[in-house]
């Protein structure tokens, strides 16, 4: 954590924040709760402490599910940039993450600052760079810098939103999990945060049907290849029957893992609007859903937790679906 949150580094920062009256805070395109927190909390750190002006940017809805994690009183924006005296991105390694506001948020000519966890950072577009792939999540590092600026763990919508972020992409401790991740935690608790509570909004929340199409999918859409891949195909006549809203399959990627032999799993979600598959994959350790996001699925990630889209129309080349997943799959299992 030293070497991502040095002192240099929170110097340079402070320098950033004292000359800016405005701050605009942006996050990846279909937000998750990682996203969603490490924006939220930083916002109400800089409004609430450092008196600044502040608006949140995502360029898409937050997913009903988890709605809980917006603050009241902070301005959000869905699709749409506002001018600031500072930009932060955060949660993603390129302004190209937020879709329809990357023009206009990388054409800023306000300075720039990247707080994220994924690999291979786009460092030129920023003028101050957190970034390390070593940590649990984008919200564990934001929780790390306002520790170096000063936070005194006593505002709780800060410490709930963090302690949000790190559960959902750790999938409640289950993956990328750090000595410092346990250390955030523990310190959250000891100042007062509820845990249970925060549980039972991410996981104890959903509407029925969520659940049933987890179990349609296992029964009737898991392919499982002896190699040690699994993928589902959910496509948006199965969406609909299911009347499935953005956020409600969050998890379903995670199931097939639970099979010993299978070490990749995959899935394809048919995009609403425009001809493509929005991909989510998993790994366990030693296998890299990461490189298979990025040379097969104009993605990318995280080692064990990637993601990208795949365009039927450009991408196959003449291949059916099912035959260029396993090609994608079977790449990566050497
Ligand atoms: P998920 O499967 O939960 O949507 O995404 C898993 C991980 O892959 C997240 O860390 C997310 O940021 C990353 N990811 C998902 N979609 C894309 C994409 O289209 N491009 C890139 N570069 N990363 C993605
Ligand atoms: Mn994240």
């Amino acid at each position: 954590m030293t070497e991502t949150v040095s002192s240099g580094k929170i110097r340079q920062f402070r320098t950033m924040l004292e000359k800016a009256r405005s701050v605009a805070l942006a996050g990846h395109v279909h937000p998750d709760g990682d996203a969603l927190g490490c924006v939220t909390a930083l916002a109400l750190y800089l409004h609430r402490e450092l008196g600044k002006d502040v608006t949140c940017m995502f360029p898409d809805a937050a997913p009903e599910n988890l709605s809980f994690t917006l603050n009241p009183s902070l301005k959000y924006l869905w699709g749409e940039t506002c001018a600031a005296d500072l930009v932060i991105l955060m949660d993603c390694n390129a302004f190209s993450r937020t879709e329809a506001l990357s023009e206009a948020l990388g054409a800023s000519s306000a300075p720039k600052v990247l707080i994220d966890h994924h690999l291979n950072p786009d460092s030129r577009s920023f003028n101050l760079v957190f970034s390390t792939p070593e940590i649990s999540s984008a919200s564990e590092l934001t929780f790390w810098i306002l520790k170096a600026m000063g936070w005194d763990l006593k505002d709780r919508e800060i410490g709930e939103a963090l302690l949000t972020g790190m559960t959902t992409d750790t999938n409640n401790f289950a993956n990328s999990v750090f000595p410092t991740t346990f250390t955030m935690a523990s310190e959250l608790i000891a100042a007062g945060i509820d845990r249970d509570a925060i549980l039972r909004k991410i996981y104890q929340s959903y509407r029925e049907n969520r659940v049933r199409l987890m179990g349609y999918m296992q029964n009737e859409g898991l392919v499982i290849l002896p190699e040690g891949a699994a993928y589902m195909i959910l496509t948006k006549e199965i969406q609909h029957r299911f009347g499935i809203k953005e956020g409600e399959t969050e998890g379903l990627v995670n199931v097939p893992l639970a099979i010993k032999n299978v070490r990749i799993s995959l899935l394809l979600k048919e995009a609403e609007e425009g001809d493509h598959f929005r991909v989510s994959l998993r790994s366990k350790k030693g296998t890299s859903a990461q490189q298979c996001a990025m040379n097969f699925f104009n993605g990318g990630g995280h080692e064990n937790a990637a993601g990208g889209k795949l365009f039927p129309g450009k991408d196959l080349g003449g291949e059916s679906l099912e035959e260029y997943v396993k090609k994608a799959l079977l790449s990566v299992l050497q």
